[in-house]
């Protein structure tokens, strides 16, 4: 089992998923007579095996969870979180902004496939791999239901019996949040700051438009504070903070650099194919390499380093 003592009592339990990157990271805190619960994991076996083992293991009675807490609402991290809702009866909490995207994008009558495929097929994306990238990502819908009920965050939470501020950091999400305990210096990051990997940013269909900026806004406002450890969502731990900080802006910089070389009469699909040559993408990937090329030229012809030509599909081109 994937799980560790933390701060104040806590437990960082790494929850199976079914993605290169292994495990989401999620956490448990006593509070009260019970205990709090940060993110959840994707609705799949191994993931509903490996809570009722962790359950086992610390002595805890699934009632005893009373309080659910969500950094933001990618399958990931709230797929499971109806189930659990079920198994526990906890009050679930999140940012407003994610909690209209869960049903926006999983809630009944959803038409969210149908604005990717649409998305996609816009910036360049040819049919065939449009079509796959729509079916795999209608076959997540799996992995997410139920829907949890959700209550909107306050601004100040407590668990672990300490005082955690609950900071906003639209990026990665619109509605990211990740929890700050001063005192201690310490930051429940979800998928704000992680160790290996640069966060995904995109755009999706009723979204931002502007992910990008945002990112870089809220990495800037995190930077000012006083930060020792950021127990992250994926991969260990972050230490040096400010650092990594610096250099998750730096990878974007350069990024932008040369995705405004390639802006020459192309399709965000055709700087995808550059950007992405060296790897064989399956379609939920190519999901997200087009979505974050599409961040990076928006940011582009935002600061008017590039132009849109709006045709069918959109051309993107050099000032
Ligand atoms: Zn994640």
């Amino acid at each position: 089992m994937n799980i560790e003592g933390i701060e104040f009592g806590g437990y960082r339990i790494g929850i199976p998923v079914p993605f290169p990157m292994k495990y989401v990271y999620c956490y448990l805190f006593k509070q009260g007579n019970g205990y709090v619960m940060i993110d959840v994991g994707l609705n799949y076996r191994a993931a509903k095996d490996t809570w009722h083992e962790v359950f086992d293991h610390l002595g805890i009675a699934p009632r005893d969870i009373q309080t659910i807490y969500l950094t933001h609402f990618h399958p990931d991290h709230s797929g499971l979180s109806g189930w659990m809702q079920e198994q526990t009866g906890a009050d679930l909490y999140m940012h407003e902004i994610d909690a209209a995207m869960i049903e926006r994008v999983w809630g009944a009558g959803s038409v969210q496939v149908v604005r990717l495929k649409e998305m996609v097929l816009q910036h360049g994306v040819p049919e065939e791999l449009a079509a796959g990238i729509a079916d795999h990502m209608d076959k997540l819908g799996k992995n997410v239901l139920p829907l949890p009920v959700t209550k909107p965050i306050g601004d100040r939470l407590e668990f672990g019996e300490k005082q955690w501020k609950v900071i906003h950091t639209p990026g990665h999400s619109a509605g990211h949040v990740c929890f700050y305990q001063e005192e201690e210096g310490i930051l429940i990051g979800g998928d704000h700051i992680l160790e290996r990997i640069t966060p995904n940013i995109s755009v999706w269909p009723g979204a931002s438009q502007h992910p990008l900026h945002e990112y870089i806004a809220s990495l800037r406002k995190v930077k000012k504070l006083s930060i020792q450890k950021v127990y992250s969502a994926h991969h260990s731990p972050v230490q040096n903070v400010g650092e990594r900080i610096d250099e998750l802006i730096e990878h974007h910089d350069e990024r932008l650099a040369y995705i405004e070389s390639l802006a020459d009469y192309k399709t965000a699909f055709e700087i995808a194919e550059v950007l992405f040559a060296h790897r064989e993408l399956t379609p939920h990937q190519w999901r997200f390499a087009i979505a974050e090329t599409i961040a990076h030229l928006n940011y582009l012809v935002h600061e008017k380093r590039i132009a849109k030509q709006s045709q069918h599909p959109i051309i993107y081109v050099k000032k």
